[in-house]
């Protein structure tokens, strides 16, 4: 499999003098392309300061973060804008969709940014939409959608720019058991028929067993990582719960 995203080495310190935090210590995976990855791990362990250093909306301390070859975490500011617009697909646990604009207009949104003509994003978004099960919604506004409709029409947001990888911290924490399940289901169709590489950060064991891949986080440190291959939804949520019991503390939230 081919190597997507490489972080090497990931140190991240927050603070000065005497206050100093170490968010991440060390951190050393690699993604391949069509991975869908699990981040797992106890209230500050550092799964939020992981994807926003992969995002870079936070900078390493040390290491280094490499997308398709090009180092990205020693990029300058200017050209970081470039990177997230074009590369990256963002699902936030609160949907950040703009209330003003219709489902459609947030849908295009990435693609006005980029410049592109709107005939052509008019026609790229009717072709998620109907993949996203949302097609009905366009004219609609985020207010008269339910969570579950709007998460996937962040969902359609972040494809429709066709990112190298999907990145989404705790997407289903604003959504209740039914719509987390469908929306897992979004983004398994995402993973297998699209072919997208999703990086997810949960706290919600069963969230997690629709991963290829779940990686546990521990005071800044890689501590554990459970492969699902061919195990079903059941087993590998199983093992997640065992993994946590091991993981101790005071549990994942
Ligand atoms: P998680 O997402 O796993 O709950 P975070 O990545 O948010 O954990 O936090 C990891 C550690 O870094 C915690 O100790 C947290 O308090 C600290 N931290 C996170 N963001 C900041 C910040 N902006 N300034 C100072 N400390 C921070
Ligand atoms: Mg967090």
């Amino acid at each position: 499999m081919k190597v997507l995203l490489k972080v090497e080495d990931v140190t991240k310190y927050y603070g000065t003098g005497q206050v100093v935090t170490k968010a991440l210590d060390g951190i050393s995976f690699d993604v391949a392309k069509g991975d869908f990855v699990a981040i797992m791990g106890a209230s500050g362990s550092g799964k939020s300061t992981l994807l926003n250093c992969i995002s870079t909306i936070d900078r390493v301390s040390a290491g280094k973060i490499i997308l398709e070859g090009d180092v990205i975490s020693s990029k300058k500011e200017d050209e970081l804008a470039h990177y997230r617009r074009d590369k990256l697909g963002f699902i936030f646990q609160d949907y950040n969709l703009l209330d003003t604009l219709t489902v459609e207009e947030n849908i295009t949104l990435p693609l006005n940014l980029q410049g592109v003509a709107h005939k052509k994003s008019s026609v790229l978004c009717r072709q998620i939409t109907e993949q996203l099960a949302i097609s009905e919604q366009l004219n609609k506004f985020p207010v008269e959608l339910s969570g579950g409709q709007r998460q996937r029409v962040a969902c359609a947001r972040a494809l429709i720019t066709k990112p190298s990888v999907i990145l989404a911290d705790e997407p289903t924490g604003a959504l209740d058991s039914i719509n987390s399940k469908k929306l897992m289901g979004t983004l398994v169709m995402m993973n297998e028929e699209m072919q997208s590489t999703i990086l997810m950060v949960t706290h919600d064991p069963l969230v997690g067993s629709y991963a290829k891949r779940v990686l546990f986080l521990k005071d800044g440190k890689l501590w554990n990582e459970l492969y699902k291959g061919d195990k079903s939804n059941r087993v590998i949520h199983e093992e997640i719960l065992a993994t946590m019991a091991l993981l101790g503390g005071e549990g994942l939230v």
